[in-house]
């Protein structure tokens, strides 16, 4: 939106931070391929939908009663999930559940962020954050990064000495660059985060499941103000069941009670992440198929002369264009939809089944033929 686009809402009395804003919006074009959202392309098993179905009728019976407020089986079975996969052993005080990271982040941002303080990202990465810090009343301070898209940490420490944040996101791997945070940098920016005011890091490590290194989880030990955040979206396919969870001292799950919406979770949810749960290890084989079609897109953009950005997500990032807006359209055109992030010269594109990453390389040869 610039200033000469008028809103439908320009004569309401709304915040003035929020006047001349543009709400999120990643198109929902309907493209016979859609690899423009990071979704896992796979349909959840039969044998998934046939244990939702049923759990979801148990839960029915009750839904004249409120859900289990503190969701307690799925906080627990979460844990057991954390502990079986990301090297570290968390029990349910441990973890938290939401409607998705998304309202994770948030619930983390209306208790540790709001009016008079605020929270740093290292940009580019996932715009809901400095979205949610607007919503929350948090002032936003955008860190650098280097030219190929790992974190600058001299600069980053030196943005936050100097703009002493309450709320450091450190996003790992990155969206939209696909790009893996090393320990040893969570490390360095905790430190110099809690020398500047004791204040809280947050890695968001929604697509860890498609990393090529392990999970962030077990710098959590010992570290209060370290969180991490994660999502049944990406990895378990479920991007329409909203289910976000993180992990961190029993403290900080302590703390967003504060915030919560009472019930925030309905039992609907519950018994469908817990279903889910049951059904991890085939639901984790779709993502190693995912990784290893991941490698064959960075692979087969190499190739074919684009740059590639390493990724470590179910996604990834190529260029360069002069003008990646009109590139999205070309490969729009050609039945492939991806995703335009804003950053200069760059296009993400998520990785689909075979078939459709197939496509997506058919579409992009001819673009490049067009342009030689
Ligand atoms: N974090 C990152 C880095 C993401 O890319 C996304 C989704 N695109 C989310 C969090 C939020 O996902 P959800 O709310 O579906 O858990």
């Amino acid at each position: 939106n610039d200033s000469t686009t008028r809103n439908a809402w320009d004569d309401l009395p709304i915040r003035d931070e929020l006047r001349g804003q543009s709400p999120y919006g990643a198109p929902q074009l309907d493209v016979p391929v859609r690899l423009n959202t990071n979704e896992n392309p796979y349909p959840l098993p039969d044998a998934l939908v046939d244990r939702i179905a049923e759990r979801v009728r148990e839960a029915a019976r009750n839904l004249n009663r409120y859900p289990d407020r503190d969701a307690v089986e799925l906080r627990t079975e979460l844990a057991r999930y954390l502990t079986r996969t990301a090297g570290h052993g968390v029990g349910y005080t441990n973890v938290w559940a939401a409607n998705g990271s998304n309202e994770v982040l948030q619930q983390l941002l209306q208790t540790f962020g709001g009016p008079g303080r605020t929270a740093i990202g290292f940009e580019p990465s996932y715009s809901m954050h400095a979205l949610i810090a607007r919503g929350t009343g948090t002032g936003w301070i955008s860190g650098p990064r280097n030219e190929d898209f790992t974190i600058d940490v001299e600069a980053a420490r030196k943005a936050i000495a100097e703009h002493r944040p309450e709320v450091v996101f450190i996003t790992s791997p990155n969206n939209p660059t696909g790009t893996a945070v090393d320990a040893d940098t969570v490390l360095a920016l905790y430190d110099a985060a809690q020398a500047a005011r004791p204040s809280m890091v947050v890695v968001d490590e929604a697509y860890g499941e498609f990393s090529h290194h392990p999970s962030l989880l077990p710098l959590i030990e010992g570290r209060p103000n370290l969180v991490l955040s994660r999502t049944m979206s990406k990895a378990f396919g479920a991007a329409g069941l909203r289910l976000g969870y993180l992990a961190a001292d029993p403290a900080v799950v302590d703390a967003v009670q504060l915030v919560r919406l009472p019930y925030h979770l309905s039992s609907v949810t519950q018994a469908t992440a817990l279903a889910a749960l049951e059904h991890t290890d085939t639901l984790l084989g779709y993502v190693a198929q995912l990784k290893r079609e991941r490698d064959r897109l960075v692979g087969g953009l190499r190739e074919l002369g684009f740059a590639v950005t390493d990724s470590d997500a179910n996604f990834v990032q190529f260029g360069r264009f002069a003008d990646s807006h009109t590139a999205w359209q070309q490969i729009l055109d050609r039945g492939v939809l991806v995703r335009d992030n804003g950053v200069p010269g760059w296009l993400r594109v998520s990785a689909g089944t075979p078939e459709e990453n197939d496509a997506f390389l058919d579409a992009v040869r001819e673009l490049k033929k067009e342009h030689d």
